[in-house]
């Protein structure tokens, strides 16, 4: 439930509110806006009678939350938010930022050489996962600790963050060591006990949408983060599942203005897992920033064909870097 306050309303009178909402047994945040006070009810589970609330003094009207979610909505938190990453913010008016490097950390030679690539042309973030969530248990399953520090040397001597997806609480600790963001994968964008404990840290956290997710699902499984504690996420459109077998994903592009709507979260794309095919990596990243992403993740490797994992949607130096100068029609002069 959101409390809306006339816009002349006093202090005494948002005060009371909040005392009124606590005597009931439920959480009052005061959401200060632009002409406004808001205060959000927080705590209850289903609907709140809301009669002893709207005939107080300087309450304007009540608004019934009836989505399972609440801090991540617009409503709530009218202005947008900016994910501070090191230097890097992500977010609001921000230009959108560039975040590459491969699907897996294979070799210290390969990180290196890509952090190096892809700072040259542009991005402002390294990805590269050390624990894979690979569909077959015969698949290359990451190198693990190995592979995260080599990715945190690689962006550290390249002067970038880096990315890199912690797949239960057991790695968490570890994982958190090295890496500036904290990715949760699709298939791991419901695993509750995870959401709780990375919604603990004060690390941001990007949360890619699971494959067959609806956007109120996806919106849910950020607030588990936000109720815990951690405001700092960053959403990611990665494609869903449909009944195409043409590309690997279907991108859902409508979901980035239509979270920028209902949320106040920033929402990147990425175009390397939605089509899982290189050649529309480009096009697809473009599209991205049309519709209002605020950034763009895309997989890049020294040599894609002889890549571990996920090597026919990577993008080699070459393209990655002709793609990086098809965007600059797109970006703000400054980007
Ligand atoms: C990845 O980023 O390499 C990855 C495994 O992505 P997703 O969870 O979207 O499949
Ligand atoms: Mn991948």
């Amino acid at each position: 439930m959101l409390i809306v306050m006339d816009k002349q309303a006093r202090q005494e009178q948002v005060d009371e509110v909040v005392a009124v909402v606590e005597s009931l047994g439920y959480q009052a945040k005061v959401i200060p806006g632009a002409d406004r006070v808001a205060i959000g009810v927080v705590g209850n589970q289903g609907y709140i009678d809301d009669t002893a609330v709207s005939r107080l003094t300087g309450v304007s009207h009540v608004i019934h939350v009836t989505k399972p979610y609440k801090l991540v909505s617009r409503g709530f938190h009218p202005e947008d938010t900016v994910v501070s990453v090191g230097e890097l913010r992500i977010g609001g008016d921000q230009p959108p930022v560039i975040i590459a490097g491969p699907c897996s950390v294979e070799s210290e030679e390969q990180i290196f050489a890509t952090a190096q690539a892809v700072k040259k042309a542009g991005a402002v973030m390294l990805r590269g996962g050390a624990f894979k969530p690979r569909t077959g248990p015969h698949n290359f399953q990451g190198l693990g600790e190995t592979g995260l520090r080599l990715l945190s040397e690689a962006g550290r001597e390249a002067g970038l963050p880096v990315v890199t997806e912690v797949m239960r609480i057991g790695q968490l600790e570890l994982v958190s060591r090295y890496a500036d963001v904290l990715q949760i994968g699709a298939r791991n964008m419901q695993n509750f006990d995870l959401l709780k404990e990375v919604g603990l840290l004060d690390k941001p956290v990007l949360l890619k949408r699971g494959m067959c997710a609806s956007i109120d699902e996806f919106l849910a499984a950020a607030e588990y983060i936000l109720v815990a504690g951690n405001q700092q996420v960053i959403l990611c459109e990665r494609g869903i599942r449909t009944f195409e077998t043409a590309t690997r994903n279907t991108m859902d592009l409508a979901v980035v203005p239509l979270i920028k709507e209902q949320s106040h979260l920033p929402i990147i794309v990425d175009p390397s897992h939605a089509t899982g095919k290189s050649s529309l990596v480009p096009p697809m990243a473009a599209a991205g920033i049309v519709v209002g992403a605020h950034g763009v993740m895309v997989e890049v490797h020294p040599r894609p064909e002889t890549a571990l994992s996920d090597g026919l949607q990577s993008l080699d130096f070459a393209a990655f870097a002709a793609m990086m100068r098809s965007l600059e029609g797109y970006l703000p002069a400054s980007g």
